[in-house]
Formats: C-alpha cells, sequence, structure tokens
C-alpha cells in the first residue's frame, strides 16, 4: 500500500513528498520495519503466557513489525530487541529481525500487552521468568 503512495506521489510530480514517504519512520519510531503475520508458534506461546500470568486477553489487536536482519534497534530509551506501544488504542509490537522467533523475546512483549502497560512488575515478569535475568532455555 505504501509502494503505491509513493507511486502515485511521484505520478503527480511531487518526487519531494514520495521521497519524505519513503524516510519518514513508522508509527513506533522505529526505522525500516515491515509488517509481518504472527508466526504459527504465536498462538502457542501467547496461551504460555496467559497460563502463567493468570491473565486474559487476545492478541488479534497486535500489529507485527520487524526490522529485518537486526539485532537490536534504537529508540528513545536506548537499544532494544523488542518493544510493545499502545498509541490511539492500537497495539504494536516491535522487534529485531533475528529474535521474531525468540521465546523469551516475543512472551515479554506478550506480557506487556496482556498487562495493557509498560515497565516491568516483578509478580509478573518475574513469575513468567520472561526477563533476560530469569529466563532459562528448558
Ligand atoms: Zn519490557
Amino acid at each position: 500500500m505504501k509502494f503505491l503512495r509513493v507511486l502515485w506521489f511521484i505520478f503527480l510530480g511531487s518526487p519531494l513528498l514520495a521521497l519524505k514517504l519513503i524516510i519518514e519512520p513508522t508509527e513506533s519510531g522505529v526505522r525500516g520495519t515491515r509488517v509481518f503475520k504472527p508466526l504459527a508458534i504465536y498462538a502457542e506461546l501467547f496461551e504460555k503466557t496467559k497460563e502463567c500470568s493468570g491473565l486474559r486477553g487476545s492478541m488479534d489487536g497486535i500489529t507485527w513489525l520487524a526490522i529485518p536482519g537486526t539485532e537490536t534497534f534504537n529508540t528513545k530509551n536506548g537499544p532494544k530487541v523488542g518493544m510493545w506501544e499502545e498509541a490511539s488504542g492500537k497495539f504494536t509490537v516491535t522487534l529485531a529481525g533475528k529474535y521474531i522467533d525468540h521465546e523469551m523475546v516475543v512472551r515479554h512483549e506478550m506480557l506487556h500487552h496482556l498487562l495493557r502497560r509498560v515497565g516491568h512488575p516483578s509478580e509478573y515478569f518475574q513469575k513468567c521468568k520472561l526477563t533476560w535475568e530469569t529466563w532459562q532455555k528448558n
């Protein structure tokens, strides 16, 4: 869709506007993101996250963004591998491309979504072991 809009501006002879659309960051403020379809495993990861937290919710409203090929991305709070955001009732999860199938990173953002908040209350993040310090692969 964005590509078509860009073409449309070029067609109308406004290359500066077209350029603006190309270089403009996404709503998340992170550059280079692409929307992707939640991976098949996400349904299971979401169930696990609901289970350990005792929270209810749906991940249907999440727009998933990734920056292909990256290990971190820059935010106003420093480099990150994942970020959950709410803006005007819309939910976005942004992930560094190399972490889109990383269970802890994906579930960490899912837990933010279930809680509908940023920040890391320990009764949830510690309990579910969804931080780098508490995460153990098994
Ligand atoms: Zn977090």
